[in-house]
């Protein structure tokens, strides 16, 4: 009998020693415009332009399940052809090439563009489940070119509450909820996660933290990792612009906010979304002083 159990225990070991923890992988982590942004010749892009490996793709993570084979996109940006192959070979084919399913933040161009490909034009996806809040469903049943992938079935639009999470899988569960931002045609979400033992915040644009209804220095303790709008490293990018054009908290002043908080705090943070102004994007020595500082900047290709 002992033998039949010892067995057994060393069978579930062995399954647990193969079982894969679900993670996110970063396929894009620039600002709507991407990296090189349309018509910039200065210092910023200049090296971009030329040199491929400088190119950064449009925020966006993949969350992937490896033992249910399975895998979520966040954000359908226009860099989607680039990023949906990216996680082919990333993941040496070993998922489906479409997601499960499409988490999308809300209408600007950036984050939600990208849908465009699944229509008849490109790949003629059939119902492939776009995951957004109320009013970003709203804009996309009642648009062009939008509304056709929803009457062609292209996509099947499913509806999320605020602060209510839906269960994707045996250890994978997303909740969605507001952030203020210039919500022209839709609202604006966050997105937090459960992927197995990990938890992670999604957060790639807010116009100011303290006009949030809640503290973002408690929010990003309560997960392991947060990627968080990092549009602008300081107010010199935005010279002859108003920052209350295009409201974002600075890279600056957010690492102001944690900078009394633990070192564990601090590692948890991963800036994403620059602007192409962002110095954070190429120069060594700005993203040695935010990790100095015990910050983190998110690494397209990486594995968290
Ligand atoms: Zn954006
Ligand atoms: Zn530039
Ligand atoms: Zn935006």
């Amino acid at each position: 009998m002992k033998v039949i159990f010892n067995i057994i225990a060393i069978f579930f070991f062995v399954v647990r020693l193969n079982a894969q923890e679900p993670y996110v992988l970063v396929l894009g982590l620039a600002q709507d415009g991407g990296y090189p942004h349309l018509g910039c010749e200065k210092e910023c892009c200049k090296s971009a332009w030329k040199n491929d490996s400088l190119k950064r793709n449009i925020v966006s993570l993949a969350l992937v399940s490896p033992n249910d084979k399975k895998w979520w996109l966040f954000e359908a940006t226009p860099d989607i052809t680039k990023q949906l192959q990216l996680f082919k070979d990333l993941t040496k084919s070993e998922f489906n090439y479409l997601p499960e399913g499409i988490f999308i933040t809300h209408a600007h161009i950036g984050h939600y563009t990208g849908l465009m490909n699944l229509g008849r034009e490109v790949f003629n996806t059939k119902e492939i489940p776009v995951y957004c809040l109320p009013k970003m469903k709203k804009f996309l049943e009642e648009n062009g070119p939008w509304s056709q992938l929803v009457s062609l079935k292209n996509i099947t639009i499913k509806e999320l509450t605020p602060e209510t999470t839906v269960v994707l899988g045996n250890s994978i569960s997303v909740s969605a909820f507001t952030v203020p931002h210039r919500d022209e045609y839709s609202e604006t979400a966050g997105f937090s996660f459960s992927a197995g033992q990990k938890k992670y915040l999604f957060i790639p644009d807010i116009d100011k933290w303290q006009k949030w209804n809640r503290n973002i220095v408690e929010e990003v303790k309560k997960v392991d990792y947060a990627f968080l709008d990092a549009t602008f490293y300081s107010m010199d990018e935005l010279k002859g612009r108003k920052i209350e054009e295009v409201p974002h908290p600075l890279v600056s002043e957010t690492m102001n906010l944690f900078s009394n908080e633990s070192s564990l705090t601090k590692s948890k943070l991963f800036f994403i979304h620059f602007n192409h102004t962002n110095p954070m994007l190429r120069l060594a020595p700005f993203q040695n002083e935010v990790k100095k500082s015990g910050f983190n900047l998110a690494v397209e290709g990486a594995k968290y």
